[in-house]
């Protein structure tokens, strides 16, 4: 039976075989490429690195695994840009939203807004 993950955009729905989804799952742990945070196949939603609004492919190397709160985010920033957004953040009286995020990063209690920001897929990288 054909079941429809409402998690995943409309027009990703028909790409992502549960083949691939059950891929990206493990693609980092089990946890979202972007705060780490442990995410249950059903919880996972599905974020194009390379945003699909300018271009970005449905190929599975441009899919991450992302948890709802990041992917909320993220939207069509790309990595780059979110990262700006998050170290914009830090300088700014922010909403309960954005505290949330930050809370995620760990970033909440940074004094200076000088710490730069490590995504979970960058800090996997660099311990293999
Ligand atoms: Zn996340």
């Amino acid at each position: 039976m054909f079941v429809m993950d409402l998690n995943i955009p409309r027009k990703l729905r028909l790409l992502t075989t549960p083949k691939i989804k059950s891929l990206l799952h493990r693609k980092y742990n089990k946890r979202c490429a972007y705060c780490g945070e442990e995410i249950t196949l059903k919880e996972m939603t599905v974020d194009h690195i390379h945003p699909a609004s300018l271009g970005g492919s449905n190929d599975p190397e441009n899919l991450n695994p992302c948890c709802y709160v990041c992917n909320g985010f993220k939207k069509d920033l790309s990595i780059g840009e979110f990262r700006d957004e998050i170290e914009e953040q830090l300088s700014k009286t922010i909403t309960k939203q954005w505290f949330n995020l930050l809370y995620k990063f760990d970033l909440i209690n940074v004094g200076d807004g000088n710490i730069p920001v490590v995504f979970y897929f960058e800090k996997i990288s660099r311990n293999k």
